[in-house]
């Protein structure tokens, strides 16, 4: 009962959020990172209305993507080569997509998996060096990269802020948007605009609305029996 009844609590604040920014709640998804829960509780919030899920190792994903195949999957992890095609294999989206060499890996996987992948590019807007992610000038050179691939898509722009100051996350959040507006500016010729930004965690989701996230990832709030 305890996920079916946080699910509905975060989906409620996330609707009343964006009601209050002025934004359509349909144009924001909320991915449950299930990371840290297991199968049985990512069918409780199924039940209780959840359709997108996150995970962080392919070999979770891989797990419950298989045994939950009707929910969508999200990659948000770190991506290594050698387990690309599994990635590719189950993931209806990967948000962490950043270096280069990645890229015609994933569109290798996915031409043999016949699909194309949605992928979002990560963007390490805070500069903090524990954090994954390409630096802010090195967006334009990726997206020609991936422009030139048949079986990626870049759907948009990822980021995860640095924790414990809401007033920094956000200026986090407003930079990614920049930053895609500006890529979309000057998109190599062909290619669809982004529209995507995936930003916003338990403890920063409402500003990341606010700042015009399309795709919140949420773990504790959900899962987290009487996260706060
Ligand atoms: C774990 C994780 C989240 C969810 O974090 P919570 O604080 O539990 O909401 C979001 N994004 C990424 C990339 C994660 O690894």
């Amino acid at each position: 009962m305890a996920v079916a009844e946080q699910y509905q609590g975060v989906r409620a604040s996330l609707d009343a959020v964006c009601a209050s920014c002025g934004r359509d709640p349909g144009e924001v998804a909320l991915v449950a990172v299930s990371k840290t829960t297991d199968v049985a509780h990512v069918a409780e919030a199924m039940q209780a209305g959840a359709t997108d899920f996150g995970e962080n190792r392919p070999d979770e994903l891989m797990l419950k993507a298989t045994s939950l195949p009707a929910a969508r999957w999200h990659f948000i992890g770190n991506v290594q080569s050698r387990r690309i095609p599994d990635i590719v294999a189950h993931a209806q989206l990967v948000h962490s997509v950043f270096k280069a060499e990645h890229l015609p890996k994933i569109d290798r996987a996915a031409a043999a998996a016949g699909k194309v992948q949605d992928i979002l590019i990560e963007v390490n807007v805070s500069g903090e060096q524990a954090k994954g992610g390409a630096a802010p000038g090195e967006l334009g050179d990726l997206l020609a990269q991936a422009g030139e691939l048949e079986h990626v898509r870049v759907r948009g722009l990822m980021t995860m802020a640095p924790q414990g100051d809401l007033d920094v996350a956000r200026e986090c959040f407003s930079a990614l948007r920049q930053l895609r507006d500006q890529a979309n500016a000057a998109l190599p010729s062909g290619m669809p605009a982004l529209t995507e930004l995936s930003m916003g965690m338990s403890e920063d989701w409402e500003a990341a609305v606010e700042e015009g996230a399309t795709l919140v990832r949420i773990g504790r709030a959900v899962f987290q029996e009487g996260f706060e």
